[in-house]
Formats: structure tokens, sequence, C-alpha cells
């Protein structure tokens, strides 16, 4: 059953997903940004504001409805939560080993993207994880950057949500289009009495989801991504993107996707207790590559290649699928503004 929430309804979906033990994550505003943190209420969505996206740019801009779940991928992913940056493994104080296994909360993610829906279902792949509890919010506004259409990823939400909800402000009011996905979330949406969305409510949701699509700021080209960087090692565009890229990996930190960590120990010599940690890692790091006697990818233009090559080329090797889901992140949070669907389009153009 397709059936309609509205704030209260969705008000009291967080309060029971709270009463049941999630730690319910969902979109906030702070420090200028629409960022991911815990939420106690509706209350703490961020109502109103909206994204202005561009390569190398993101700026918050109030709407002009009080939407809360009208904005774009953030800085933050849900990687932060299911894959956090720091991760303390093992310690010792010379005695004995302890190993360090800090249970992860009971999570309920709030207001999941589409393409990041489609993110948390490829890292909890390669992790080897089982997804939390999902309350998909569908794409019916894409930002500038964003081309998870092209990808395959969204604006509708694809499998692995509990709940999809559509949100629609308009002159009948402040609603979610809501649609169960699993037993847990039927459970859920069932216990919540909603009434039953009408025959034009669901239409005018599916209507903004596919009207979206065409409304991507950004597209992959159309041709095998895979093949494509296979038959590119040596192009000369490498040393192009090189001549613009800093190496700073702040489209590997950003990507929700990007899984790569190292491993760090650290002695506290106060107390003589020594730590081992793991730690996101990134391929544009030059000690990322070391192998015996060095590094094997000394050049910016190698390690830019491999990172584009690995997400969009032999993930599907390793996976089979791609490593992108077409949230844009990269582009945004990329000091140079480097685009990755302008490097491949550059690509498949038949850059020398
Ligand atoms: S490569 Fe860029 S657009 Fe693709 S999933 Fe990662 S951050 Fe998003
Ligand atoms: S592509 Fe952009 S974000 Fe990524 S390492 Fe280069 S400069 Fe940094």
């Amino acid at each position: 059953m397709t059936a309609v929430l509205d704030l209260a309804g969705l008000d009291a979906l967080i309060a029971e997903l709270r009463f049941t033990g999630h730690v319910v994550v969902g979109p906030v505003l702070r420090d200028d940004a629409i960022t991911l943190a815990e939420v106690e209420s509706a209350a703490d969505l961020p109502a109103g504001w909206g994204v202005e996206t561009a390569p190398g740019r993101y700026r918050v801009r109030r709407r002009a409805d009080d939407a809360v779940f009208g904005h774009s991928a953030g800085p933050l992913s849900w990687k932060n939560f299911l894959h956090p940056p720091r991760r303390a493994l093992v310690s010792s104080d010379g005695e004995e080993f302890r190993t360090i296994a800090e249970p992860r909360p009971r999570y309920a993610f709030l207001g999941v993207r589409p393409c990041d829906l489609a993110a948390i279902g490829k890292l909890c792949q390669v992790l080897g994880d089982r997804a939390p509890f999902v309350v998909a919010a569908e794409c019916t506004e894409p930002g500038g950057v964003c081309f998870c259409a092209s990808m395959g990823c969204g604006p509708a939400a694809g499998p692995g949500y509990d709940i999809a909800l559509t949100e629609q402000v308009d002159a009948d009011g402040h609603r979610f289009v809501a649609v169960a996905g699993s037993p847990d979330g039927r459970f859920l949406l069932d216990w919540l009495s909603p009434r039953p969305a009408e025959p034009e409510e669901v239409a005018a949701a599916r209507s903004e989801v596919d009207t979206a699509a065409r409304r991507m700021g950004r597209a992959m080209p159309e041709v095998d991504l895979r093949d494509l960087l296979a038959a590119n090692r040596e192009s000369a565009h490498w040393e192009d993107v090189a001549e613009r890229c800093f190496t700073c990996g702040n489209c590997t930190m950003v990507c929700p996707t990007c899984f790569c960590v190292t491993v760090e120990n650290t002695t506290d010599l106060t107390s003589g207790v020594a730590e081992r940690g793991e730690r996101w890692a990134s391929c544009f790091e030059i000690g990322f590559s070391h192998l015996h006697g060095g590094p094997v990818r000394t050049s910016p233009a190698a390690r830019y290649r491999q990172w584009m090559s690995h997400k969009l080329g032999t993930w599907h090797d390793q996976f089979g699928t791609s490593g992108c889901v077409g949230c844009g992140r990269c582009v945004v949070w990329c000091p140079a503004g480097i685009d990755i669907t302008a490097e491949a389009a550059a690509l498949a153009g038949g850059a020398p």
C-alpha cells in the first residue's frame, strides 16, 4: 500500500525508530552545510534549506518552501557512520594485547538520497556488512553536479530501502508519499496508521521523480566506461588533469563508496599503552602505492588515473558494478573543480 504521512507522521516515525533502540541519523543544517547527525525529531531536519552546487562550490540557500529533504548530497555521506574515518583495533600495555571491538550503534538512516542508497549497498557489499534501517527520500530536485540518472542510481529509490518517501509541498500541504520496501518497513508504516495515498498523489510523486531524471546537472557519457578507461591507460589526458589536480585526496574522502584504509600504531608514553588503529586512506597519498623500494605511482597523473580507473572501471572486475553512483560530491568538494564527468567525456571524445 502506498500511504501518506504528514510532518507529524514523520515525527512519529522518528520517535518510533528511537523508541525501538535506533540512533536516527539524518540531514541537519550545521556550519553552513547540510550535513548528517543524530536527529531526535522532525524539528531537527533542515526545513526550508536547499543547496547550490557547482564544481568546487557549495552553498546553502533558503528555499521558497519548508521542504526538509529539498537538498542534494552534502559533505558527509553515510560512509562516515558505516565505515568511520578512524577506528581503534587493538591495544597493548606490554603485558597483553586487547582487541578493541566497539559495537556499532543500531542506526536508522533517514532521508537517504537514491544515489546514497546505492552507495550504501555497494559499501556494504565491499565491507561484508548489513545495511541499517533506511528511510530513503526520493529525489525531485537534483543538484547542479548530480548525475545519478546516468549511473542508473536515481532519482527513484532502488532496492535496499525499508521505507521510501517522496516529499511534496504544495497548496494542499506538506506530505510524504510513503511506500514500504521490506517487512520491517511495512510493519513500521502499518503501526503508524497513515492514510492511504490517493491515486493522484501517487501519480504526482512519480511524475516529479521522473522529471528530476531529466533535470540532472551532469551526465556520464553513454559509453562503456570500463572499456573506456582500459583503452586510455596511456592517454596524454592524464597529464592535462594532473596540471589541475592538487592530489589533496578530497574526492576520495567525500566519495560515499571509497573504502581504503591504512593501519597506524601510536604509543602513549605516559600510560605505556600502544594502540593500533585504522584510518581512511586515499590513493592520492604518495605512500599509498608503496611497494618494495618505494611508491609505484609517483606522479599526480598516475594517481588520478588510478582513482578514476578504479572507480569507473576495475570496480566492475572486483565487485561486478561501478564504484560511482553519480552523487557529485567529488565535483563539488574538489578545490580545483575537477569534474569526473567532464574528464570521462574528454576521454570518450578522443582526448589525445
Ligand atoms: S566518484 Fe564522485 S560522483 Fe561518483 S560516487 Fe564518488 S563522489 Fe560520488
Ligand atoms: S581531483 Fe580534486 S579533490 Fe581529487 S585529489 Fe585532485 S584536486 Fe583533490
